[in-house]
C-alpha cells in the first residue's frame, strides 16, 4: 500500500480507508491480532481484512456492514487526524491545476499543517518530483514525518521544521512552484522567491482574510511577481426539484389557416381546468456558505 500506487490486496500493516457512508470515513492501522470497533460493529483485522481485496464489503458484527477502500488524498482529507484547519479538495484541485502541477514537479509548501494539502501534492508529483514542506510547530513537524513514512511517500517529501518567515524553505533555486498557508505570507514571499527555479515558476497563498490578501499582493509586486490574481473557489451545487406547471393556453389554431379551413374544421377538445405538465428543474442555491480562503496567485518571471 502506497499512497502513491495502487495495491489490489490488503496487507498487514497498510493504512485502509472503512468507509462508513459518504460523509464518514475513518482510516485504520491494519495489524494482525487487531480489531477496529465501528458503528456498524467489529472489524477483525486478521480475518476481515488481510488478504481482502481493497474495495470489500466487509461484514461486521451481526448485520452492518462497510466498504474497505484503498487510501487516496481526497479520502486521507476527509478522514484524518486534524491538528489544525485543513485545504479541502475544491481548492486543492484548483491550486494543482494553477500551480501547473505534474509529475516531476518541485514544490515548497509552509505550513504542513495535518498535512492534507501535502498529500495529494505528494501524489501529483509522484514518482519523480520532490516536495519542501516547512513547519514551525515541532510536534506538528513530527506527527506528519511519521504519517509521510506509513503512507510510503517519504522519499518524495523533505518535511524542515523551522520558521519558513525567518529562515525560508531550506532550498535555493530548485522550486517550480511554491504554496503558503500561513497567518503571515507576505514575510515569506522574498523566501519563495529564493527557492524558485530561476527561469520562473508560480506562486500560491492561500489566506482566509481579504486583508492578508491585500498585504500579500503588494509583497507578490514588489518581489517583482506578475499576473498576480485572486480568487475564490465556491462550490454551487444545484437543488434538482420536480415540478408541475399548467398546460399554456396559445388560443385558437394558427392565423395562418384560411376563413375556410377554420370554418370546416372541427374545433379541438376543450382543455380540461387543471391540465398541467410535469417535469424536472434545478434551482442555484440564493447563497453559498463554506468560504475557505482566497487564492492569490501569481508567476515568477526568468530572472
Ligand atoms: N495546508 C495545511 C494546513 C496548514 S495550517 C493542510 O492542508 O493540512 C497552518 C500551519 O502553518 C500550522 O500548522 C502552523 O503551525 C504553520 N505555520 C504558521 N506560521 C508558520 C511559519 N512562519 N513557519 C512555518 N510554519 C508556520
Amino acid at each position: 500500500m502506497s499512497f502513491v500506487e495502487y495495491s489490489d490486496l490488503i496487507q498487514d500493516g497498510d493504512v485502509a480507508i472503512v468507509y462508513l457512508n459518504h460523509n464518514s470515513a475513518m482510516p485504520v492501522k491494519v495489524q494482525a491480532g487487531s480489531q477496529t470497533q465501528t458503528r456498524y460493529g467489529v472489524i477483525r483485522h486478521s480475518t476481515d481484512l488481510i488478504g481482502q481485496r481493497y474495495g470489500s464489503k466487509v461484514t461486521c458484527g451481526k448485520s452492518g456492514w462497510v466498504y474497505v477502500l484503498h487510501p487516496t488524498p481526497e479520502l486521507w482529507t476527509v478522514s484524518l487526524p486534524h491538528r489544525t484547519q485543513i485545504l479541502y479538495t475544491t481548492d486543492i484541485a484548483t491550486i494543482t491545476m494553477m500551480l501547473e502541477l505534474k509529475p516531476g514537479s518541485v514544490v515548497c509548501e509552509s505550513g504542513t499543517g495535518s498535512g492534507s494539502l501535502s498529500h495529494a501534492l505528494l501524489r501529483t508529483i509522484a514518482p519523480t518530483g520532490h516536495l519542501h514542506t516547512v513547519e514551525f510547530h515541532q510536534q506538528r513537524a513530527e506527527k506528519v514525518a511519521e504519517e509521510f513514512k506509513e503512507h510510503h511517500v517519504d522519499h518524495l517529501v523533505t518535511v524542515r521544521n523551522q520558521d519558513v518567515c525567518k529562515d525560508g524553505f531550506g532550498v535555493t533555486g530548485v522550486a517550480d512552484a511554491v504554496f503558503l498557508d500561513i497567518p503571515s505570507p507576505w514575510e515569506a514571499v522574498g523566501h519563495a522567491k529564493t527557492a524558485m527555479k530561476k527561469h520562473g515558476g508560480r506562486v500560491c497563498s492561500f489566506s482566509p482574510c481579504i486583508e492578508q490578501v491585500q498585504r500579500t499582493c503588494e509583497a507578490l509586486a514588489d518581489h517583482g511577481f506578475e499576473e498576480i490574481s485572486t480568487l475564490e473557489v465556491l462550490l454551487r451545487v444545484h437543488d434538482v426539484r420536480t415540478v408541475s406547471l399548467p398546460l399554456p393556453d396559445f388560443g385558437p389554431d394558427s392565423p395562418a389557416q384560411s376563413e375556410q379551413e377554420v370554418a370546416e374544421k372541427p374545433p379541438p377538445p376543450a382543455a380540461p381546468n387543471h391540465a398541467s405538465v410535469t417535469l424536472k428543474t434545478t434551482t442555484p442555491p440564493r447563497e453559498i456558505p463554506g468560504h475557505t480562503g482566497y487564492l492569490t496567485f501569481a508567476t515568477k518571471p526568468r530572472s
